[in-house]
């Protein structure tokens, strides 16, 4: 509604404070605070106090900043353009302000928004860029919130990319009339291959990107990024993973991967389920290749979200080869694996001084054969085994290890629906393993570790495995 909207009464603006000076009066936390802030700039730093504390004169010293050691004096603020009382002493505070204001300084007092002229914001520094958040003094534990959803949002690297975006404002204007041209080159410097050159720091190869999309007049072939959507947690995806979600075009994702997770892509994202749960594969991976292709030769950002990390039993690799093979470019994104979120469940620790020091990543698939693979000989010889995809094989994988000569009496630790709140632990032996086979009552996805460095574990939480199968037994008698 027009004329509602509330006034602002602190307004936002930059100041240039570039080489000017910025004085600060006070020797101790709230002094350092400011100064740590004010330090995020290239303004020419001051500290004014008697006595300042430890802390502060080491910052000081490490940080270029002058360090008067003297009874504050008004003369201190001279050719300031920003004062900051920060004394902690509320008459020693104001006399700076009263002398800040009779110089016409704007002034801050630390803690007294009635005394302050201008309030200091939260900040999200990507110089040249910033964000500054203000709540007018009201709620700085507010203001941090906001600014940490937004650090989040945005790229480390998008200080460079604005840096490198003001070198070539000339360039583009004399090379790209105003307009639909000029807007789409510049949308695809800041989400396309510029912009992921600038990302990996590759400052030659983002140089060489800009002049190609110079040439093709902003227009650029898509990109698919090949991301770990971790084990179903949400807030166990990487910054890095929900930042290319809330850019991506296209997002095609695994059945494994909770809707949390893919509901953080834009809402006018297209999403395409590509299935494989066991059982009921709902595209075939060579169609899921074509798929990433296709889109990304239609210019679509696309993400291929896959669960836990994708370089672990996600195929990834027949993905790799057909972008490769049609000239797309992609990028991998490390998602947290299965095995690691189910050890955090447990406790367990997967390499354990002096008992495991490694770790072998299997399915047990390939234990059909004949002859032993050689996880099987590196569990004998004391590595922690994770068993992915493992309830179908776990008669076969234990059996197979004891007759290798692995111990009956190994600890095993089961999960299910790691990191979830759905979760369910299980321990037992090696002996117990192939009761796994039969539990139907575990709908969701199962990891196995098995190992001596399983029993460091915590079984506080979980239920012997051994349980169900002579309740089974019971059962059918
Ligand atoms: N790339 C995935 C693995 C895909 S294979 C990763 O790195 O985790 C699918 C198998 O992963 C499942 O059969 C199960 O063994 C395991 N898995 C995936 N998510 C799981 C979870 N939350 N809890 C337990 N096991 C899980």
């Amino acid at each position: 509604m027009a004329g509602e909207t509330a006034k602002l009464n602190a307004f936002p603006v930059f100041m240039r404070v570039d080489g000017r000076r910025v004085v600060i009066v006070g020797g101790g936390d709230e002094a350092l605070a400011k100064a740590r802030l004010m330090a995020q700039s290239s303004a020419e730093l001051l500290i004014v106090a008697e006595t300042p504390e430890p802390v502060l004169a080491d910052w000081a010293a490490a940080n270029d900043a002058a360090l008067v050691r003297a009874p504050y004096e008004a003369a201190h603020l001279h050719g300031a353009v920003l004062a900051f009382a920060a004394t902690g002493d509320e008459s020693a505070d104001r006399a700076v302000v009263t002398d800040a204001r009779a110089l016409s300084i704007p002034v801050n007092a630390v803690d007294r928004p009635d005394l302050c002229d201008f309030f200091t914001p939260a900040l999200v520094n990507r110089a040249p860029v910033a964000v500054a958040i203000g709540t007018e003094g009201a709620g700085p534990v507010l203001a941090q919130m906001i600014r940490a959803r937004i650090d989040q949002m945005l790229s480390p690297s998008l200080g460079r990319l604005a840096t490198l975006a003001a070198s070539y404002r000339e360039t583009v204007e004399r090379r790209l009339a105003k307009g639909v041209a000029r807007r789409r080159f510049w949308k695809t410097f800041f989400t396309g291959s510029p912009a992921r050159a600038i990302e990996t720091g590759n400052a030659h190869r983002a140089a060489g990107a800009v002049e190609a999309l110079l040439r093709s007049q902003g227009v650029e072939t898509g990109h698919v990024a090949l991301v770990g959507a971790g084990p179903g947690a949400e807030d166990l995806l990487t910054l890095r993973a929900q930042r290319l979600l809330m850019e991506a075009d296209v997002i095609v994702h695994d059945a494994l991967v909770p809707e949390a997770v893919i509901a953080m892509g834009r809402r006018d994202a297209l999403r395409i389920a590509a299935g494989k749960r066991k059982g009921c594969h709902s595209k075939t991976q060579e169609e899921i290749n074509h798929l990433l292709v296709e889109l990304a030769r239609e210019g679509k950002r696309v993400v291929r979200l896959k669960s836990g990390d994708p370089l672990v039993f996600g195929r990834a690799g027949e993905e790799i080869a057909a972008l490769r093979e049609a000239g797309i470019s992609y990028e991998l994104v490390p998602g947290v694996t299965a095995a690691f979120a189910a050890a955090a469940d447990f406790e367990l620790p997967l390499t354990l001084r002096g008992v495991a020091s490694s770790m072998v990543f299997t399915t047990g698939h390939d234990l059909k054969g004949s002859a032993l693979p050689d996880w099987a000989k590196l569990a004998i010889d004391g590595a922690t085994v994770a068993v992915y995809m493992g309830r179908s094989t776990a008669a076969e994988v234990a059996g197979r290890l004891q007759d290798a000569g692995l111990s009956p009496e190994t600890a095993v630790a089961v999960v299910e629906n790691a990191s979830l709140a759905s979760r369910r632990l299980f321990h037992g032996t090696l002996s117990d393993l192939p009761a796994l086979q039969g539990r139907t009552d575990l709908k969701g996805p199962v990891l196995t570790i098995i190992g001596d460095a399983v029993a460091g574990a915590n079984f506080d939480r979980s239920e012997p495995l051994a349980a169900y199968a002579l309740a089974t037994v019971e059962a059918r008698r």
